[in-house]
């Protein structure tokens, strides 16, 4: 992957400022006067045609009179000049432009925006924003925003979306605790977005931990995609949950994606720690800058007091990592750092007498002990001992036993010695926080990283017999007769083309032919109209199940026509389906929609009341592979149905998950077609006897 374009947005070596000013309050002064504050090392020039010196640098009318070379060119000049300063930019061979300016496609001006991101592609230029406060990086020296100052120097760097967000998150780094190399607001991205930013600061030696705060992706795909081969933790707080036009979708599917969900099954896909609010943002960068990913679920907690052990273990289970009790020899050697009160369990509970000795004898033998994954060590703050102390005993046993071997998370509950102590350990690279909860929730997310990174580095492999040819022939039908709602048996058709199991379905014209088809199934039979105007059979009185004998289907022919005229008198009637009925089962549903910001996404849940009234479903960005899909079906809310709940079977789960992978992989070749579908309902049987495919719809992109 070739960064050097990119360097000259992210670190650049020399900087001009386009619209540089001399007058305090403007931007265009506050940049070269950061750019000074900030002790940047490289040459900056100052473009105004007016001046010919702006606070202390030489001055040029244009960035063409510049001697030197150019990396990045901050733009804080009215919206409509930046694309006359863009070719100019483009000419003198500056690699990114930063643009500051605003009153682009945020106030509607899309043409504009797309006009300064045509000519920087004319010229192999990278444009970050527009509408941005710019770029801060401590390693570089380098201010070149409208924010106040850098960062609290550290390890992590920000990508945010919200510039006033970015302002705030900077000055706040100082009092969180929380140390950033780099701060980028990414703006519009026009054209540099999240996924540019982790293939480049995946390669950036002064970061370890990529932080995000995310209101909406463009290019989804592209960023799972980077978020995935990224070697470095990536945490993001999506923020802003819009509705997909539900109220219009025609299926169900559609209706039930919230874009919220699509993003936190994304994040999950990618190997994305979610952030669950600011705070949390705060902290768990924190932990993921600075502490190695915890790889297995054993967390142990060392305490001097119950009381925080007791909430540390409330927060271990919230957080999905609840405690067990520490292996007997682990007990033992605790034992010998607490009086005999204390307990060795898990939280061990040093009791108050707790010293540095203490502290640092039982951290240093934990973290040697092969059972530990984890250790989250906390104190409150006692009259007889000193948290400093307390902080040295713990930075001197991690430093025993080989730092960042297992992750550390501190909390120390007091006044201002504790708070002292805690800035002594974040500097000396031990994320320490106020509260035990959010010690127990760093590990939490170290753990989400390592177990995510596990998941989303697994390969979906395409089905080999599957019939992709097949199901463009039937979609060419369905174009050529100018519909897009396509019937149950076109569908079904589809379906099978991808190796999945449909029940036998066949057209009857008459009610002749519907006797004979009867017969030849074999009874009982389900009926159902079959018309490309009535997509909800049921609801147009179209099906009959359980149909018995010939007396039956004639009759259930007769009022299935009736109903279905009755419903939608102009409906075209193609003749009425007959099908063999599955015997009953666990109903679930599968479906898929085209998302705007992922493109294919994948749908499960569970059927009837569940998906109608609890809308208990969960997405996943197609493909995915069957290994990935057994996580699906583990996701609902009613998961345990499937598992066999209250003396139930447990339900084909296997078969059920590779179900789910043809479906991804039918939804991602069929991709460019295929706006939504749904297999409603699916039928799953006992262990071993498979799934079927009993009603299928699918709907094409408008031509
Ligand atoms: P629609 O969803 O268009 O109303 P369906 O084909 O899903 O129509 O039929 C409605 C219901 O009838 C299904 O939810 C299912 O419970 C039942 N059903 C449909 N086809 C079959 C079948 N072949 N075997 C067993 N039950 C069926
Ligand atoms: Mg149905």
């Amino acid at each position: 992957m070739k960064h050097d374009v990119l360097d000259g947005v992210f670190s650049p070596k020399s900087i001009a400022v386009i619209g540089a000013s001399n007058t305090k309050g403007k931007i265009g002064y506050t940049v070269v006067d950061n750019l000074i504050q900030s002790n940047y090392q490289g040459p900056v020039y100052p473009i105004n045609p007016k001046d010919a010196e702006i606070q202390g640098f030489k001055a040029y009318p244009s960035i063409l009179d510049v001697p030197g070379e150019i990396d990045a060119a901050v733009v804080v000049i009215p919206a409509k000049f930046v694309p006359q300063v863009a070719k100019e930019c483009g000419e003198k061979g500056v690699k990114g432009l930063l643009v500051i300016a605003s009153g682009f496609s945020e106030v509607g001006y899309i043409d504009l925006e797309l006009q300064v991101v045509e000519i920087a592609q004319q010229y192999g230029m990278r444009v970050l924003g527009p509408n941005i406060v710019g770029v801060l990086s401590n390693s570089d020296n380098c201010n070149a925003s409208f924010a106040p100052g850098l960062p609290l120097p550290g390890k992590a760097a920000l990508g945010s979306q919200s510039g006033a967000l970015l302002i705030a998150m900077d000055t706040a780094s100082y009092t969180r605790r929380v140390g950033f190399d780099k701060m980028v607001s990414i703006g519009n991205m026009s054209d540099v977005n999240f996924g540019d930013m982790i293939d480049w600061l995946d390669q950036d030696k002064n970061t370890t931990c990529i932080s995000f705060y995310i209101e909406g992706l463009q290019d989804g795909q592209n960023f799972i995609r980077a978020a995935r081969s990224a070697q470095k933790p990536i945490i993001a707080l999506k923020a802003g949950t819009s509705a997909h036009g539900a109220a219009a979708a025609a299926s169900h599917t559609g209706s039930l994606a919230g874009s919220g969900k699509i993003y936190t099954s994304a994040f999950e896909q990618a190997g994305v720690v979610p952030a669950a609010d600011l705070n949390n943002l705060f902290d768990r960068t924190q932990a993921l800058s600075l502490q190695p990913p915890m790889k297995g679920k054993n967390l142990l907690v060392i305490t001097n007091g119950g009381g925080v052990g007791v909430l540390a273990t409330d927060a271990a289970e919230r957080s999905g990592l609840p405690l067990h009790f520490a292996p007997a020899d682990l007990q033992a050697g605790l034992k010998k750092h607490m009086p005999s009160f204390g307990s060795a369990k898990n939280p061990v509970d040093m009791t108050g007498m707790a010293g540095k000795e203490w502290y640092q004898d039982s951290v240093q033998f934990a973290l040697a002990h092969d059972w530990v994954d984890g250790l989250a060590v906390l104190y409150c703050e006692t009259a007889m001992t000193a948290p400093l102390e307390i902080a040295k005993g713990i930075k001197a046993a991690i430093e025993a036993v080989g730092a960042h071997q297992k992750p550390v998370a501190v909390s120390f509950v007091g006044g201002k010695d504790s708070q002292t102590a805690m800035r002594w350990l974040v500097e000396a690279g031990i994320p320490a926080y106020d509260a035990p909860d959010t010690a127990v929730d760093a590990l939490a997310a170290l753990h989400e990283y390592a177990e995510s990174k596990k998941t989303s580095a697994a390969k979906f492999e395409p089905f080999v017999d599957v019939h992709e040819a097949t199901a463009r022939e039937i979609i060419a039908q369905v174009r050529a007769e100018g519909r897009t709602g396509m019937t149950e048996i076109e569908s079904k058709n589809i379906f099978k083309a991808y190796g999945l199991p449909v029940a036998d379905t066949r057209l009857a014209t008459s009610e002749e032919e519907a006797v004979q088809l009867a017969e030849n199934i074999g009874y009982p039979i389900v009926m159902k109209i079959m018309s490309p105007d009535i997509l909800h059979k049921s609801d147009a009185g179209g099906v009959k199940v359980n149909v018995n004998g010939e007396t039956a289907v004639r009759e259930a022919y007769r009022t299935i026509l009736a109903n279905a005229k009755e419903y939608k008198a102009e409906a075209d009637i193609r003749g009425i389906v007959v099908q063999e009925m599955a015997p009953w089962a666990t109903e679930v549903i599968l479906g898929s929609i085209n998302d705007p910001t992922f493109g294919p996404t994948l749908m499960f849940g569970l059927g009837g009341i569940f998906v109608e009234i609890l809308k208990d479903v969960t997405f996943r960005v197609a493909p995915v592979s069957p290994e990935q899909s057994i996580k699906m079906l583990d996701d609902i809310k009613g998961a345990p149905i499937l598992k066999g709940a209250r003396g139930e079977e447990p339900r084909d789960r296997v078969a059920l998950s590779e179900v789910l992978s043809r479906y991804s992989q039918m939804i991602v070749d069929l991709g460019d077609e295929v706006n939504e579908s749904d297999a409603n309902p699916v039928l799953v049987y006992a262990e071993g006897e498979g799934v079927i495919v009993v009603d299928a719809r699918v709907i094409l992109k408008e031509a």
